[in-house]
């Protein structure tokens, strides 16, 4: 399996202290990406070396959390990881783009995950724009599948960008969309897959938390602005 590294965290699980496994590999060119070096990243590890690393600081975790890239490009390998985590009876959660409903229902069939944190980049119809890929079809029913089993616990999230989103794009995506939460993120210009990007402001905080205040009478769950000022608000 190909993985670019992990992290300790206490954030990517709330409340709960996590090791978080970034795996190698995306076939999306989301042009806001801060993960271009795991794109082609070929670190190789085997089961056996991710257990270790697990069980290093498994006297402290809580959960692990497998992110990317787009894990279920090695869907076999997160299976893998995730019945060692069972195993352990740790907390499981995965961040994924939705692109791969099937491969989701295998994971939630096999009841492997307990938290998704999906992506919703823009409406579904508008994919394209943002990732290069007409996929919005795919991630709608990813979270269609997820939200058809109660006990997994779902997390949507934008990240805005104020040259590819408007607050009409959000308000129509919170129409299309139902979860547990729905975090709208603040986009950060450095180290960004499209260049041009990287001369676009950085959304003021405030500024999304009135697009967030504007949407939560519409959304069904929490809502939430995160951003590099104020971490994560709940509005
Ligand atoms: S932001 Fe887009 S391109 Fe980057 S890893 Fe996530 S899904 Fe892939």
């Amino acid at each position: 399996m190909f993985i670019g590294g992990t992290v300790i965290s206490s954030v990517e699980f709330h409340g709960n202290m996590s090791l978080v496994i970034f795996m190698s590999g995306c076939p999306l060119t989301c042009r806001y990406c801060h993960n271009v070096e795991l794109f082609e990243d070929k670190t190789e590890w085997s089961l056996e070396k991710v257990k270790e690393e697990i069980d290093s600081s498994a006297d402290f975790l809580d959960a692990i959390v497998i992110s990317g890239g787009e894990p279920l490009v090695q869907t076999d390998a997160v299976i893998e990881i995730f019945k060692y985590v069972r195993e352990l009876g740790l907390k499981t959660k995965l961040d994924t783009s939705g692109i791969y409903p099937e491969k989701i229902r295998e994971l939630l069939n096999l009841k492997l995950i307990d938290y998704v944190s999906l992506d919703v980049k823009t409406t579904f119809s508008k994919y394209r724009k943002i990732t290069g890929s007409n996929v919005g079809f795919k991630v709608k029913k990813s979270m269609e599948l997820i939200n058809s089993n109660p006990d997994v616990h779902l997390e949507l999230r934008t990240t805005y960008v104020p040259t590819l989103h408007t607050k009409k794009d959000i308000l129509n995506l919170v129409d299309e969309i139902e979860g547990d939460i729905y975090t709208l993120q603040q986009f950060r210009n450095k180290n960004v897959l499209d260049p041009a990007l990287e001369k676009v402001e950085v959304p003021n905080p405030h500024d999304l938390r009135k697009i967030a205040e504007e949407i939560k009478p519409y959304f069904d769950g929490q809502v939430k602005v995160k951003s590099a000022e104020f971490g994560e608000q709940i509005i």
